[in-house]
């Protein structure tokens, strides 16, 4: 009998302990990577199997906890999940990494692997009407056919021989040697009957388990390929990147790759940079792809696809969000056809195991998906783009708090695939990098063809109010959505505040109308005549009279997208499609929308940021922007760095065919650094002032940040904890004389209190983020239950 150790699958935080269990010999099959079924308490639970040991190991790692342990009374796995391991050796490294680095469990970084985090589901099973038991079932099948592999001690027999059992033996020669598990039909072929196979796997010869059948779940609807002749610098781009696949065999960790110029390059000073590319010199395993918006980043993406491809690579290409990239989808699948498999959020969990399953087996070779994509098993990784590396969406705000583009980078360092972070406004993590000699960077400067970027007008609101236009839309823009339909063009319009009116306010007393359990101002919906809260979904009646003071004046103050729909709708020849969460959810898709609006049922589409992304939409030649100030005020680090993308998005719609664009732009603060260099989709200037402050400020990418969050019911409980843990870490700041390093807090969060839970932080800056990480690790606070660690979150507040 073997002996594994066990990381059980339970999304219990404080369960960092692996656990040893015996293999029983008819399970011999199984070792490292595997799933399985084992006692754990009073119920049957899945495991993984971390590694795998014989009986004096075993025995003396139990010994060791216990010295008068008995290795007999062990116990036993149950079942086998599966015909082969589902963590290769490299998915276990990158889940290793990933509990290191995000401060989870083992198991918790490991079940991001599996679709759904479980593959087994309990079912209760009944006597008389009486719960009598539980029975586990496997969850990632649907479709099946039985099928046999041969066992260890099959291959036992088949070597020892026997001449009595003469069809038994031919039919273990033939398990012995077939790729993948034999079902009857197939083992009929190689005259084998099915009463032999049930002999052998009564002997524990055979195993008998179940292939699947896999779902079609994903229409194709190919459409045909148009081949573009490339930009020069396309082609340049496309070289680089290809030099490097063919350089990187995969499979081979690239070990012996350096990162020649270092970091130390990079002097942070405004608007200094390198000017060539540097991929000429060295062949970097991983490419910032920076391109202007319109530049044509997608055609550089299927080129270098196209290369990994014929040289037997599979592809993991993630996107920020599926819906707003059915254009990137599509473009793909003319490209490479049935190659193509798209994991979204939509998928059912058996769907999402089919796609699993096709890049598993090398069946389908382009894994087109979301964050999740990540996590995905390859045959042959060879190539990972990640497009619009910038996006939020790609970080994970629950446990374990992982962000897919830093995933991505571990998994294609340890198999010796190339990245390429591709985006128009980088994070200024990646950017720095790119300049700073860490990685290739390759730029798109132009937009291809004609197509120019647009010209930009920025309004000042507050001249608006002086000449007393208390509209949301300058007259400016007014003047402009107006020709534009009257010539036959279509127009987006960005506000990145849903609902009717931002907050309700008593005109006596002040008081603005607060979320009883959040502690956020409501939003007034016109559609429902509620107040709304953004962060529980919680609806509240307009009060008549003030709860705080009595008084009947009660207003609604700001503007959202219901309210800019309403103003918009009433210009003469213009309809209007609105897209925001709320639209979303309740009537159309993003998709939808987006379809009708290029088929031009509307000629204003209006919205939250999800109309500043990912479109090409041809007709679109004007953009505005309403208070583009509004990203901007966040007090958080990484505002500007958001607020600038947005904005150059969002600029970026327009005039992308071959008619000229124009954005206009209003705002309360012209002046604003950030806006006028996104006007003018100055990226480099901006990225050179933003380094400089976060280098002063050892922000990253000078510092690495921890977020150490303590939720709790009560909020002295969570602040007699926050307070503790501030005076640990502070203590061992100075006891351990880390380098560079900030404790800040506890503070309430930006958001102090949501659902009813208080939220108070701590958060760390430092450049020493490994030890501070250790030192939490060793402590007790590690398994405490009400505390949430957010290694390099989005915002610090
Ligand atoms: P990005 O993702 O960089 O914003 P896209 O990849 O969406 O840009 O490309 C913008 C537009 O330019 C698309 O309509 C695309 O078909 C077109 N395009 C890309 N490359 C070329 C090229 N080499 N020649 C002509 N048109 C191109
Ligand atoms: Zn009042
Ligand atoms: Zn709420």
């Amino acid at each position: 009998m073997k002996y594994v150790l066990v990381a059980i699958n339970l999304p219990v935080k404080n369960l960092f302990r692996q656990f040893i269990y015996g293999l029983p010999d008819s399970m011999g099959q199984a070792g490292e990577g595997w799933r399985v079924v084992v006692p754990f308490g009073p119920q049957k639970v899945e495991g993984f199997i971390v590694r795998d040991f014989d009986r004096e190991e075993a025995l003396a790692l139990l010994q060791k906890e216990n010295p008068g342990f008995s290795i007999d009374k062990m116990k036993e796995v149950t079942a086998v999940l599966g015909t082969r391991p589902w963590f290769s050796e490299k998915m276990m490294g990158t889940a290793k990494w990933l509990a290191g680095y995000y401060m989870c469990s083992l198991a918790e970084a490991m079940r991001l692997f599996i679709p759904g985090k479980t593959s087994i589901r309990r079912k209760p099973v009944y006597q008389e009407g009486r719960l009598i038991a539980y029975e586990i079932e496997e969850r990632l099948k649907a479709r099946t056919v039985v099928a046999y592999t041969i066992t260890e001690m099959g291959k036992a027999a088949l070597a020892e021989g026997s001449r009595r059992a003469k069809a038994q033996m031919q039919a273990l020669e033939v398990l012995l040697h077939a790729t993948e598990p034999l079902d009857r039909k197939e083992a009929e072929a190689q005259h084998i009957s099915g009463a032999v196979l049930q002999t052998l796997a009564e002997k524990g010869w055979a195993l008998r388990t179940e292939k699947r059948l896999l779902r079609n779940s994903y229409d194709r609807q190919a459409e045909r390929k148009e081949t573009l002749q490339l930009t020069e610098e396309q082609a340049q781009a496309v070289a680089a990147i290809k030099a490097s696949l063919d350089y990187f065999p995969t499979g081979k960790p690239a070990e012996e790759e350096k990162d020649e110029s270092g970091a130390a390059a990079f002097s942070g000073d405004a608007g200094k940079q390198k000017t060539e590319t540097n991929c000429e010199k060295t062949r970097p395993q991983e490419f910032l792809l920076q391109g202007i918006t319109g530049s044509g980043k997608t055609e550089v993406y299927l080129r270098a696809a196209d290369h990994a491809l014929r040289q037997g690579k599979q592809v993991l290409v993630l996107v920020p969000e599926i819906a707003l990239t059915a254009q990137i989808v599509q473009r793909f699948q003319a490209w490479f056809g049935q190659e193509v498999a798209v994991a979204h959020s939509k998928l059912s969990q058996n769907e999402r195991g089919d796609v699993w399953y096709k890049m598993r087996t090398g069946e389908a070779n382009v894994l087109i998906g979301v964050r999740s994509a990540v996590f995905a098993p390859f045959k042959n990784l060879g190539l990972v783009m990640v497009d619009e590396e910038q996006e939020t969406s790609y970080k994970q705000e629950e446990r374990p708090a992982y962000h897919a583009r830093e995933v991505a980078r571990y998994r294609c360092k340890n198999s010796g695939a190339v990245l390429v972070l591709g985006s128009a406004t980088p994070s200024l993590e990646s950017y720095f990098r790119a300049v700073s000699g860490g990685i290739g960077h390759l730029q798109l400067k132009r937009r291809p063809g004609s197509s120019f970027l647009p010209a930009v007008d920025v309004v000042d609101m507050r001249e608006e109010l002086a000449q007393k236009n208390y509209s949301v839309i300058s007259r400016k823009l007014r003047r402009e959505l107006i020709a534009t339909v009257h010539a036959d063009q279509q127009a987006i319009v960005l506000l990145n505040r849903r609902g009717y009116s931002t907050f309700v306010m008593c005109r006596d007393c002040g008081e603005t109308l607060t979320c009883p359990h959040c502690a956020v101002s409501l939003v007034f919906h016109a559609d429902e005549q509620a107040m709304r809260c953004h962060y529980c979904g919680n609806t509240y009646p307009i009060p008549e009279t003030c709860p705080h003071c009595g008084s009947r004046r009660i207003k609604f103050f700001g503007s959202g997208t219901q309210k800019a729909e309403q103003e918009i709708s009433q210009m003469p020849g213009i309809q209007v499609l609105r897209m925001d969460q709320d639209s979303t959810a309740t009537k159309m898709a993003h998709e939808e929308i987006i379809r009708r609006f290029s088929r031009k049922e509307a000629n204003v589409l209006l919205g939250t940021q999800m109309v500043a992304k990912g479109h090409d939409i041809p007709d679109v030649t004007l953009v505005g922007i309403l208070a583009a100030d509004s990203t901007l005020n966040m007090p958080d680090f990484r505002a500007s760095e958001r607020g600038f993308s947005l904005l150059t998005q969002a600029a970026g719609r327009a005039g992308r065919g071959d008619k000229p664009g124009r954005v206009v732009l209003q705002t309360y603060d012209p002046e604003n650094e950030i806006i006028t260099l996104a006007a003018k989709q100055d990226y480099e200037t901006f990225a050179g002032h933003e380094l400089a402050m976060r280098k002063e400020l050892l922000y990253p990418p000078y510092g690495e940040i921890l977020k150490v969050t303590v939720v709790d019911k009560e909020e002295k409980k969570a602040w007699e904890l926050a307070d503790e843990m501030a005076q640990f870490l502070r203590s061992r700041y100075g006891a351990e004389h880390w380098e560079r390093t900030e404790i800040m807090g506890p503070f309430p969060s930006g958001v102090a209190k949501v659902r009813d839970l208080y939220r108070i932080n701590i958060v760390g800056k430092s450049r020493a983020m490994e030890q501070v990480k250790a030192c939490l690790l060793a402590s007790r606070y590690r398994t405490v239950k009400n505390v949430f660690f957010d290694v390099d979150p989005i915002m610090a507040i």
